[in-house]
């Protein structure tokens, strides 16, 4: 018998997992992978400030290479239940489609792994030749701090150590095969401050208007590129979007004008060697008349890319023979958990189309779950040689 991916993710979109809620999506993972073999770890993360998050991680196997899929079971809320077409947590099909909250982000994704690792499982003698790992967060959509950082920081502690991952979120663009996620840019948040003297408006000689030397740093940062891209990625990219003085008082020369920006940058760089660069750029415009100093937001979101090679051959390979698309390797978007797998093994993101993902009436071609779970299939067993 095979898995039947559609009943699998109708289950899960049947579970109303809205971050932080576990919602039974976690349940029901750890009772399908232990009756399929799988050791199964239910982790609760704590933080002070955040919520108590529950999270997934089960393996089975025990030899190299080890195989992971990643992914999230909570959602963001359905918004406003009588826009869809079929309650958010129903898992109805309709003309083909299952709809639900969570069908493309990324239940869907999560089941067409699961029929794939139990298909490859149950014709391979019950076991992989090597180890394949479920690490599944339930804080994916929220904040993220007692989600996919904790339990790989717990799994490295007890000693799992992974080869490659496939993240199931919705790397494609319009049809499910075009687009393979390999890295994505960083991203880095400041605010540039500059110091003046306040005075009266009418005599400025008096006063040092930071307005003026805000201006010219703002102007010498916009004028130089910060590199001209690389082989993986586009150009980096500095983009102010505030400046503030919040001034207001017509006769009043303020005392401290401030900009904010975002950076967002490729693999020439990194957070430290970004920031000592925008720095130096801002000292060389001052020359010595311009009082100023930058505050850099904490950033978790370093650039990271998987080399195209063997692993994304493979991935390739197995969408070609699915979908006959030729999947386009590439490095835009917004962050996601991959930022932080990528600290432990080479990830790429692969999983259903995203058009729907965070809509009313979120759903998946029923069509689109027997390709991707045929897909996975095909990078399983060519992966453990089978
Ligand atoms: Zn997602």
């Amino acid at each position: 018998m095979t898995a039947d991916p559609v009943a699998l993710a109708r289950d899960l979109l049947r579970c109303p997992s809205v971050t932080p809620k576990e919602g039974g999506a976690l349940a029901f993972l750890e009772k399908t992978l232990k009756a399929a073999g799988f050791s199964v770890h239910r982790m609760t993360f704590h933080e002070p400030g955040a919520d108590d998050v529950e999270n997934l991680y089960a393996r089975i196997g025990t030899a190299a290479p080890h195989l992971m899929f990643a992914g999230h079971t909570d959602v963001v809320p359905p918004g406003d239940e009588r826009a869809w077409a079929h309650p958010p947590f129903s898992g109805e099909v309709d003309g083909g489609e299952l709809y639900g909250r969570g069908a493309v982000d990324m239940k869907g994704g999560i089941a067409c792994a699961l029929a794939a690792v139990l298909d490859h499982l149950a014709e391979n003698g019950g076991k992989p030749k090597g180890s394949i790992s479920f690490l599944i967060t339930g804080d994916e959509e929220g904040i993220a701090v007692n989600g996919t950082p904790k339990l790989l920081q717990w799994a490295a502690e007890r000693g799992e150590k992974f080869d490659h991952c496939i993240l199931g979120e919705p790397s494609n663009v319009n049809a499910l095969g075009d687009t393979i996620k390999i890295g994505r840019r960083g991203s880095l948040n400041g605010q540039l401050i500059v110091r003046g003297k306040q005075g009266h408006v009418a005599y400025p000689e008096r006063a040092d208007n930071p307005v003026r030397g805000l201006v010219t740093l703002v102007s010498a940062l916009q004028a130089e590129s910060l590199d001209n891209g690389s082989d993986l990625f586009p150009p980096s990219h500095l983009e102010f979007t505030s400046l503030d003085v919040g001034n207001k008082t017509v006769n009043l020369i303020p005392n401290e004008a401030r900009a904010r920006f975002n950076i967002r940058f490729n693999d020439h760089h990194t957070l430290d060697s970004l920031k000592a660069l925008v720095e130096q750029r801002a000292a060389k415009a001052a020359g010595g008349k311009i009082k100023f100093a930058f505050q850099w937001a904490p950033s978790n979101a370093g650039v990271f890319a998987v080399k195209p090679g063997p692993f994304t051959d493979l991935v390739a390979d197995a969408i070609a023979k699915a979908t006959g698309r030729e999947p386009e390797l590439s490095t835009s978007g917004g962050t996601s958990d991959a930022r932080f797998i990528s600290q432990y093994c080479p990830v790429v993101e692969f999983g259903l189309v995203g058009q729907t993902m965070h809509a009313v009436n979120e759903r998946v071609p029923v069509a689109d779950l027997a390709a991707l779970t045929a897909i996975y299939r095909t990078i399983i067993d060519r992966y453990f040689g089978s």
